[in-house]
Formats: structure tokens, sequence, C-alpha cells
């Protein structure tokens, strides 16, 4: 078995989400005992936040691409960020290190092929929405994205950061969440990519007819599959 290593505490209630799905998923195929090989460096969400208001993704760059050696030299096998925001400075985290980085969109868009899905509404923090680095990574892939309108964007965003980061869930930021869905299913949008990994928290597959496309679950399950191929 490979050892993953991950770069979490983005925040630590979505990490925690990783630790457990991964660690099911290697039960699964293993049974018994077996649970992940795994390394984790977590960060201090707040210095992370506070950069990113400033804009300053040099600076996260440096903390994470050390976070990144820091696990290679513990015996990682590759990387994973369980972030989709912080993607935004991946190619300086690959550099930073010389195992492989398991990209969390790469994981999505090989999960949308597979279902047969090439228009989807996104919805994550207003720079995985706005920016280019999330989206053309995906249109790269042959995936067309939705995103919701200014207002909308900012509450999906607020929401994120103030409550579920924060770990609150509450049923009326719930009810706006599944109404954003629903209009971005209006647009002809196939499922939701649910591109931030605390949106679980809040919205699951049970909660509305259209699919969702959960990043961290999908992201977690292809860890373990590259944790225990053979090759
Ligand atoms: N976990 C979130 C994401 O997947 C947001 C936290 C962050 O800004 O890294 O984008």
């Amino acid at each position: 078995m490979r050892t993953i290593g991950l770069i979490g505490g983005m925040s630590w209630e979505s990490t925690q989400t990783y630790y457990r799905l991964i660690n099911q998923g290697v039960k699964a195929q293993l049974g018994g005992l077996h649970s992940a090989r795994l390394v984790l460096y977590s960060v201090d969400f707040a210095e992370i936040e506070a950069l990113q208001r400033r804009g300053d993704w040099a600076a996260t760059a440096q903390i994470l691409g050390a976070a990144a050696r820091s696990l290679e030299a513990a015996g990682a096998d590759f990387l994973m960020l369980c972030t989709n925001t912080m993607h935004k400075v991946a190619p300086q985290i690959e550099q930073a290190a010389t195992i492989p980085l398991l990209h969390i969109a790469d994981a999505t868009a090989r999960e949308l092929h597979r279902q047969g899905v090439s228009r989807v509404g996104l919805l994550g923090t207003r720079f995985t929405m706005e920016q280019a680095f999330y989206r053309e990574r995906l249109e790269a892939q042959g995936i067309q994205t939705l995103i919701p309108d200014d207002a909308q964007r900012e509450r999906v965003h607020d929401i994120i950061f103030e409550e579920l980061c924060c770990g609150e869930i509450r049923a009326d930021s719930k009810a706006a969440y599944l109404e954003i869905v629903a209009s971005l299913a209006g647009q002809r949008a196939q499922g939701v990519i649910l591109g931030c990994t605390e949106i679980g928290l809040l919205i699951q597959d049970d909660d509305t007819e259209v699919p969702l496309f959960d990043t961290t679950e999908i992201h977690a399950e292809q860890a373990v599959a590259a944790a225990l191929a053979s090759d």
C-alpha cells in the first residue's frame, strides 16, 4: 500500500471527512483491521484565509510547498491538497516536491467522464467559482461549468467561511444552497459539482433530484485507488 500525504486543515472540518472516507475505502477493499497509510500536515487555516483575502497567493504557496516537502520527507508517496481553492497554487506545490499531486479537479473530471456528464454547475468559494485555475482545468478536459449569479455566489462563499468551516450547519443555509442547485439545473446543468470540501457537510444526494458531485468523496475515493493500485 502506498502512503498518502494529506495537506489539510483547510478547514479541519473537511479534513476529518477525508480521514474517515480514506480509511473506510481501504477497509472496504482490504477488510479486517486494514486502514490507510497516511501522513497529515494540518495548517492553521486562519493564517491561510487571511492571505487569501489579501490576495497573497505567493505566501500561501510557500506555506503549502513547505508542507508538501515535509510530507515527502515523512515518507508520503503522493500528495493531496484537501481543499479546492488552494489548488490555485497547485503548480507551486508540485514544484516544491518530487512526488505527484492527485489534483482534485482532475479527479472530478475523471468521475464526470465516467458518468457521461459534460455540463455542470459549480459551487465553491468565490475564488474557485470565479477564477480561471479551476474552471479552465475542467474545460481543458471537456467539462463546461456554469456558476451562480453574483448575489448567489456571495451567499455560497459566505456560508462556507462563516458557517461550514466553523462547523456550523444551518437549515436556512441548506435551503439557500438547494435553491441555487435547482437554479443551475434549470440552466440545463446535468449535475452540480460541490467544489468546496465542506459543502458535503450541508447538502447531500438525498436532498435533491439533481446529481451532486462531491469533490471530497471523489478525491478520497481516487486516493484509495491510487494507494492500493498494484503497478
Ligand atoms: N475547503 C474549501 C475548498 O475546498 C474552502 C477553504 C479554503 O479556502 O481552502 O475550497
